[in-house]
């Protein structure tokens, strides 16, 4: 457990799989009061998910009515808002050429849009109370771009630079803006479906780990209760003069080239 969330209010998008599933159980486990906003609900969270009293929501995060509803609503039910995590995210294995308008307002939408308009209905708030912390989660691929998902790469260093563009306007606010940059994080859908589209899913596994010099040592992909604790860390009061930071919850993967295998 990263910090005390007793009588904090969260919200996080994405929160049905992967790292959100793990952040919003894992801000419960430290007292918070939790929203966890989707546009897909699967029933084997409900157990957990009552169990800690955390809220699930039906949200689209690309309708912003919806998005600040969902936000809004948070304020309306329990009097204040502390935390947002822009968690939800899509990926897109395509290069330039093949990619269609609608792929690209889905993915910079999700990502990207949703993440600023999110922050700024959270913003709003955390003005009135006198502040608040904004994490958002980006990648290892807004560190450092790869050629296999040009428009992806795009939404997250636009998103690790938005953090830092609003960590510099709300500071004033106190209201801190951080992000995460995973990858590649095992038991999330988003890196299962990438591995199946491989011919032999084990060895694209194994060479996905062989790109991250740390998960190689270790010989596993990053936990997503590894990356919700960097979330909780700069969530927390601990991070309490921290602001603009990505830190990369990557195994140095966004370090450079990683040493030869053989
Ligand atoms: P995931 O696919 O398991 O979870 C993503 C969640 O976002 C899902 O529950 C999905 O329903 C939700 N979502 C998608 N579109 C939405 C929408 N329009 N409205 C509301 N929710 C929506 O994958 P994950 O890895 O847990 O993804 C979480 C975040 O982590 C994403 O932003 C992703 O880009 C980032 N990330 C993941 C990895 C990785 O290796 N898995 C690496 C780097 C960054």
């Amino acid at each position: 457990m990263t910090g005390d969330f007793e009588s904090k209010v969260v919200v996080v998008t994405g929160a049905a799989s992967g790292i959100g599933r793990a952040t919003v159980i894992a801000f419960a486990e430290a007292g918070a009061k939790v929203v966890a906003a989707d546009v897909v609900h699967h029933d084997e969270n409900a157990g957990r998910f009552d169990e800690l009293g955390i809220e699930a929501v039906d949200c689209d995060v690309r309708d912003l009515a919806v998005l600040q509803r969902t936000i809004d609503g948070a304020v309306e039910r329990h009097g204040r808002l502390d935390v947002l995590v822009n968690n939800a995210g899509v990926q897109l294995v395509k290069q330039i050429t093949e990619i269609s308008e609608a792929e690209w307002d889905q993915v910079m939408g999700v990502n990207l849009k949703a993440a600023f308009f999110g922050t700024s209905y959270a913003v709003r708030h955390m003005q009135r109370q006198g502040g608040g912390a904004i994490v958002n989660n980006a990648s290892n691929a807004g560190l450092l771009p790869r050629a296999h998902d040009p428009l992806y790469s795009t939404s997250k260093l636009s998103l690790v630079g938005m953090t830092r563009s609003l960590a510099l306007c709300h500071s004033k606010d106190r209201i801190r803006v951080n992000c995460v940059c995973p990858g590649p994080v095992g038991g999330t859908e988003m890196y299962e479906s990438e591995l199946r589209l491989a011919a032999d899913v084990e060895a694209q596994r194994k060479k996905s780990i062989e790109a991250s010099p740390l998960a190689r040592a270790f010989d596993r992909a990053i936990t997503t209760e590894e990356v919700a604790a960097s979330i909780l860390y700069l969530a927390s009061d601990a991070a309490c003069m921290v602001t603009g930071t990505a830190i990369a919850i990557d195994g140095g993967k966004s370090l450079g080239v990683p040493p030869k295998t053989d």
